[in-house]
């Protein structure tokens, strides 16, 4: 079967809102630091292949142990590793459409089947439904994107547990895609424990500002770890990174004030969004997904890009037909945004 790659247009435009990258870089205090440890690397050696530092630092931020932390390049190195571990031909994967068009594509890459449930009509997760999926389709992993890219939505905390009920019961593992968690009210991290297969994958693409690092994790049990460790490439995770990834967490406190920034810009968008002839849905993420009620999603989408703002046309989705996904930029970036998606929808395109 031929497989569409993965892409995200890299249109050159001043204003770039259609990959949920964080608009401010991180502290200079990081990268100064980061500059001197990569000096000090010694290039002729191989990097720590236990990432033994980084784990130990991740897992002081959570509260767990070292033995519950996976890293990767990136959260889809990880995702990837969980499903050439626990998926491939005769396996199945469950995703929840419309959601992370990555996890289906992962799934397929690593030979393994997918199962979709379709979400409801407000895009959230039905937990009967998914249950119910869950008990008569016995899928080796099910993967749940909460806060959902692209809709912003985050599941509810009896959701996700009834799924993870569900899946403990049939005997799958459960990977809650929080790459957005620090922007949403609640964590899945709560129902990670040593035992029960339910695993958390975070970024540090997104919340922490490193998308060019190439640095994700996962926290869950140890023997799932341990497993996810026998089938990663050995030395996979580079010293750069693992150098990166441990002094960011220095900087937590900045890394929270740029998430409540960007959370008053979401409600701001929000807000000037809702004055406007669009559809909206609620947001615990750093982006918002909305549909233009009488101009057609890809003239807008042009139309914005005409003014030098490029957002993410989602319109094509399954089940998100004529909607748009724009990223939380700056109130800059935000500001010319609202003027230019004002005008676009004035002139009818
Ligand atoms: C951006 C994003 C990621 C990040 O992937 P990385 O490989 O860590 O950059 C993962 N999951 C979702 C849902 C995302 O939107």
């Amino acid at each position: 079967m031929a497989l569409e790659g993965y892409h995200s247009p890299q249109v050159d435009v001043a204003v770039r809102l259609n990959t949920n990258e964080s608009p401010e870089p991180p502290p200079e205090a990081f990268r100064r630091r980061v500059a001197e440890a990569v000096a000090a690397v010694d290039w002729h050696r191989y990097p720590d292949r236990g990432a033994r530092a980084l784990r130990a630092a991740l897992a002081a931020h959570h509260g767990v142990a070292p033995a519950n932390v996976f890293c990767a390049n990136g959260s889809n190195e990880v995702l990837q590793t969980v499903l050439l571990t626990y998926g491939g031909p005769g396996r199945v994967a469950m995703v929840f459409e419309p959601t992370y068009r990555l996890h289906a594509h992962i799934a397929r890459i690593t030979g393994t089947g997918v199962v979709t449930v379709d979400r409801t009509r407000d895009l959230t997760i039905d937990p009967a439904a998914a249950a119910d999926a869950i008990t008569r389709r016995r899928p080796a992993v099910v993967l749940v994107c909460s806060p959902n890219n692209p809709t912003g939505i985050a599941e509810a905390p009896g959701v996700v547990t009834r799924v993870c009920e569900a899946a403990g019961e049939a005997g799958a593992l459960v990977v809650v895609d929080e790459a957005y968690g620090q922007f949403a009210r609640w964590s899945a991290l709560r129902l990670v424990d040593g035992e029960r297969p339910v695993a958390v994958t975070r970024t540090y693409s997104k919340t922490w500002a490193m998308a060019a690092a190439r640095l994700g994790y996962l926290v869950g049990p140890t023997w799932l770890v341990e497993r996810l460790e026998q089938v990663v490439l050995p030395y996979h995770l580079d010293a750069v990174t693992q150098i990166a990834g441990v002094l960011a967490l220095d900087h937590e406190a900045e890394m929270r004030e740029r998430v409540g920034r960007l959370v008053a810009e979401r409600e701001r968008l929000v807000a000037a969004l809702g004055s406007l002839d669009v559809d909206l849905w609620p947001s615990e993420a750093n982006f918002v997904l909305f549909r233009p009620r009488r101009v057609p999603a890809a003239d807008v989408w042009r139309g914005l890009v005409d003014r030098g703002v490029l957002i993410r046309d989602t319109s094509g989705w399954p089940g998100l037909e004529g909607t748009l996904r724009v990223t939380v930029g700056s109130p800059g970036e935000n500001d010319r945004f609202l003027e230019a998606l004002t005008e676009v929808i004035a002139a009818g395109g």
